[in-house]
């Protein structure tokens, strides 16, 4: 089913990105995970891919166990950034024998020594370039409430992110983000700039020690006052980092869904108890908003 599909009969949707299983690994673990997942009835699951030579491999595998096994939509991503014209039409061909109805189209992120593509530089090159192929799936774009880290200032990258949507994009899943000021801000951006297409809040729960590491040194996300307060109290404590990560991003999505957001994907990172958790906690504003 489309997603595009989905936002005509619903008001938010509720989504969760994994990312697949090492080529090396067995099947079973994921298979869990997916399964628990697929209890809380998201109305779709997207699977991350490596932008590096390992490509889309499990993807795709993991994108149909969703569907076949479980009976999740799901959402498989594609990157550009290392790859030729012929690598994409191949992974489109598998997509499309695969039978997936949705493809999340990014550039990915530059990793160092891996030769750039001689063909694609940007996300709406990808875009284009799957409609020119007539293939008939929905495509989902990457956009960005703080701004993409490459970007000169927030108008080029709302031009640009103008100039992917045009390109055939039918909704937009943002980076994660900590204020949703920001968020709103970024909102009214897109309704000044004329962007119409369903736009996703990306929420990231920061509930390990590991995740809190990764995203406070690594992403550049703003870090509000109040989560500052939360990882210093309890960096150490791994329980209460669990309850009070778990506890703000409850609060954020709440908030979002009060606004009139048009859907939440939750980045779960395969963390199949903090998804329940906070299911749990926002299902039945969910059920409200979209009776
Ligand atoms: P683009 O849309 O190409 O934008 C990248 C930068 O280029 C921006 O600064 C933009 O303003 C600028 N730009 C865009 N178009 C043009 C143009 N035509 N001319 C000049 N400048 C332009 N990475 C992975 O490797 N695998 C994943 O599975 C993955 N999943 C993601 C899921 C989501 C929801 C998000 C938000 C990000 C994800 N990423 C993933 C990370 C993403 O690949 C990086 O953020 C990457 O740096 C940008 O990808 P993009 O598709 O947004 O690129």
């Amino acid at each position: 089913m489309y997603i595009s599909d989905m936002f005509g009969t619903k008001k938010t949707l509720w989504s969760f990105e994994i990312f697949p299983p090492k080529p090396t690994a067995d099947i079973d673990g994921i298979k869990r995970t997916v399964g628990a997942l697929a209890d809380l009835r998201p109305d779709y699951v997207s699977v991350t891919c490596s932008a590096g030579g390992s490509g889309n491999s499990r993807t795709i595998e993991i994108a149909q166990m969703l569907r076949d096994d479980f009976g999740v939509e799901p959402l498989a991503h594609l990157t550009c950034i290392n790859s030729t014209k012929e690598d994409i039409s191949a992974s489109l061909e598998k997509l499309s024998a695969a039978g997936i109805d949705n493809v999340l189209a990014l550039r990915g992120d530059r990793i160092a020594g891996a030769a750039p593509s001689p063909d694609f530089s940007h996300a709406d090159e990808l875009v284009r370039y799957i409609r020119g192929k007539g293939y008939a799936f929905d495509i989902a774009g990457a956009c960005y409430p703080e701004g993409h880290p490459e970007s000169a200032d927030p108008v080029e990258d709302i031009n640009n992110l103008k100039r992917k949507v045009e390109a055939g994009v039918t909704h937009l899943n943002s980076q994660l983000f900590y204020d949703n000021d920001d968020f709103f801000r970024f909102s009214e951006r897109l309704a000044l700039a004329g962007i119409t297409v369903p736009v996703q809040a990306g929420i990231m729960p920061l509930v390990k020690k590991s995740t809190v590491d990764r995203i406070v040194g690594l992403t550049g996300a703003k870090i509000p006052n109040k989560i500052s307060r939360m990882i210093s109290r309890f960096y150490d404590d791994p329980d209460s980092l669990m309850e009070a990560g778990i506890a703000y991003a409850t609060d954020q999505i709440v908030d979002l869904i009060s606004a009139g957001v048009r859907g939440i994907h939750l980045y779960v990172m395969n963390n199949s108890t903090v998804a329940r958790r906070i299911t749990e906690n926002v299902s039945s504003m969910l059920a409200s908003v979209n009776r």
